[in-house]
């Protein structure tokens, strides 16, 4: 069984696939308390489903593009069996993690879209940096959600460092919400010359910011 929080379909909001249709399945629980956290309502409740039922959701919303999101996702054990599941089933799924877990042994043909967190998170301590050494260049992303000046200092070295502008399909650069401002940002971004890209959280902009299910 895997505790859910909700299952819907909307459009992909972050990543190189923002704008497609996508079917998410939202688990229940996180082990980190990030200070901007966006999905708080994901830390407790849910619901129990078995493995059948929450394919069988997915197959019910008829959109090949499913993300595996969260919370942590990968906190729930029986989410890699999820995963490999769906892949099984012929469908494109993404992993959106917050990379404290290891992401291992996620299902080679999922696309893993990791986080790693920065300082003013508050998380920063807890990445798990062996994930960055699992990163698949035609297919993975990373995404660092900046909240100001320090997390864009940091965000530069860990790219240099691990040499992410080789090893992942894309670097994901994302404001945190109402934290810093966006030309400042893009300023910084521009100015960088990385192989990088500014990322705005397209289902906020459309839906709000408070909405869920969307
Ligand atoms: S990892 Fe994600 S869900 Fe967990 S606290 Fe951080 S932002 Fe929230």
């Amino acid at each position: 069984m895997l505790r859910v929080t909700e299952i819907f379909r909307s459009i992909q909001g972050e990543s190189t696939h923002a704008g497609r249709p996508c079917t998410f399945v939202r688990l229940t629980g996180c082990p980190m308390r990030c200070v901007w956290c966006d999905s708080e309502y994901t830390f407790t409740g849910g619901d129990h489903y078995s493995l059948e039922d929450i394919v069988a959701r997915v197959h019910g919303f008829e959109c090949r593009l499913v993300e595996i999101t969260g919370g942590e996702p990968l906190a729930q054990r029986k989410a890699f069996d999820l995963i490999r599941q769906l892949c099984d089933e012929g469908f494109e799924v993404l992993v959106e993690t917050g990379g404290y877990v290891s992401t291992a042994d996620v299902d080679e043909r999922a696309k893993v879209i990791l986080d790693v967190k920065c300082p003013a998170s508050g998380e920063e301590p807890r990445n798990h940096w062996p994930n960055l050494e699992h990163l698949r260049a035609d297919k993975d992303e990373v995404k660092f959600v900046i909240a100001d000046r320090g997390d864009w200092d940091y965000a530069q070295t860990v790219i240099q460092k691990y040499d992410l502008q080789t090893k992942a399909k894309a670097i994901l650069i994302s404001p945190a919400w109402e934290q810093i401002d966006l030309t400042t940002l893009a300023d910084w971004v521009s100015a960088s010359g990385l192989n990088v890209r500014l990322q705005l959280q397209l289902h906020k902009y459309i839906w709000g910011p408070d909405v869920r299910g969307v």
